[in-house]
This record gives C-alpha cells, sequence and structure tokens, in this order.
C-alpha cells in the first residue's frame, strides 16, 4: 500500500484521516516519518496555512505530504475564530479553555449559526499541488454535549446529524464533516 505522510501531529485529525484514506493509503503521521519540528502557521487563510504545513514537511522528507488546515468559522462573531481556533484562549492550545470562551463570547446571543472547515493540500515531491476544500454547518451549543472527537467537537451540534460532534460516532462524524468533504473535494483531482 501507497504511504501517505500528514502534516500534523494533531491525534483527532490522524485519526479521522486513517479513517477517510485508510482503504487506499498506509497513512503516517509527520512525527513517525522523521519530521519532529513544528511549522509555524502563518498564513492568514485555511489554503495558505496548509498550504506552508504541507510544502515545508514534503521538501524536509523529500516524499508527497498531505496538510489539513481547519477551524470553526462563527457567523456573529465575523468568521472567528477562524485561522486562530486552536488558539482562540490563547497560545497553549488548550481545547477546554477555547470552548468556554466561546460560550461566553456567545452568551445570549440568538444567532449561533457556524460551519467547519477544512483546506486540505497535497504537496508532491516534484512540487505539484493539489487541493481541497470541505464545510460542514450547524450551531454552538450552550453547554457541551458529549464526549466523542476533539476540539470544538463537544459544542456544534450538526446540521447533517441534528446532534453535537461530541456524541456522534466517529463513523457518523466521518460522513459529514469538513475534513472528509475536502479529502473528497481533493481526491476527485487526482
Ligand atoms: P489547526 O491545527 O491549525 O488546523 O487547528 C485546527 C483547530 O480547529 C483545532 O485545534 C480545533 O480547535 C479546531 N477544529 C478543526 N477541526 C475540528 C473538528 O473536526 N472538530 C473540532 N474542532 C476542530
Amino acid at each position: 500500500m501507497q504511504k501517505l505522510i500528514v502534516a500534523s501531529g494533531n491525534k483527532g485529525k490522524l485519526k479521522e484521516i486513517t479513517a477517510i484514506l485508510g482503504d487506499v493509503y498506509e497513512v503516517v503521521s509527520m512525527k513517525d516519518a522523521g519530521f519532529d519540528g513544528d511549522v509555524e502557521e502563518t498564513g492568514s487563510t485555511f489554503y495558505e496555512n496548509a498550504l506552508i504545513k504541507a510544502k515545508t514537511v514534503s521538501e524536509a522528507l523529500c516524499e508527497d505530504v498531505l496538510a489539513d488546515d481547519s477551524g470553526l468559522s462563527v457567523e456573529v462573531l465575523g468568521g472567528a475564530p477562524g485561522v486562530y481556533s486552536a488558539r482562540y484562549a490563547g497560545d497553549h492550545g488548550n481545547d477546554k479553555l477555547n470552548r468556554d470562551l466561546l460560550i461566553k463570547n456567545l452568551n445570549g446571543e440568538a444567532n449561533r449559526r457556524a460551519k467547519f472547515i477544512s483546506s486540505v493540500v497535497l504537496y508532491k515531491k516534484d512540487g505539484t499541488i493539489i487541493d481541497g476544500y470541505g464545510e460542514t454547518t450547524g450551531v454552538i451549543l450552550t453547554e457541551e454535549q458529549g464526549t466523542n472527537g476533539f476540539g470544538y467537537d463537544c459544542i456544534f451540534k450538526s446540521d447533517d446529524l441534528g446532534i453535537s460532534f461530541g456524541l456522534a460516532s466517529d463513523e457518523e462524524k466521518n460522513k459529514v464533516s469538513h475534513r472528509y468533504r475536502a479529502i473528497c473535494n481533493l481526491r476527485s483531482k487526482l
């Protein structure tokens, strides 16, 4: 089976990408492939950050590398936390603090519409770039529901599923997630 290196250290993302692509690729984390560094996400869009991650790791390892950059976009907050989703409550990337801050910032707000966005980039060792984009919509809950998933999953009630991603099984989330849709979009271009 062909190997595919994923430029991420996020266990939740790696698990999902393995479930989505595991039938066609042996998915390997960048760390297991020998890249132990940190890639600074200096872009201002999900696409720019995905490209920075995929290109940096691909050039270091001389391999084809896939990266996902994703986050939550809340309508009434003008798209925030957006590319800052992982560090909404500070540089430490603490999921619980991020969720608490978002719930606080939406306190009393009637419009709780939001969407997860994923931009994926496959950077090939010959410099070819193939990208994919996906979204999934829902509302931000006033309290956590469920313990599955990662990040904002337990406060995001999916329009497609009618329940929070925190209550959804891996299989349910992977059928409708932004990441699944972005990877399908990329696969259609391969
Ligand atoms: P990235 O590593 O810069 O792409 O950060 C993505 C951040 O967005 C994560 O740390 C989560 O906070 C959030 N995020 C992205 N995708 C998901 C998801 O599927 N569920 C929950 N949170 C997510």
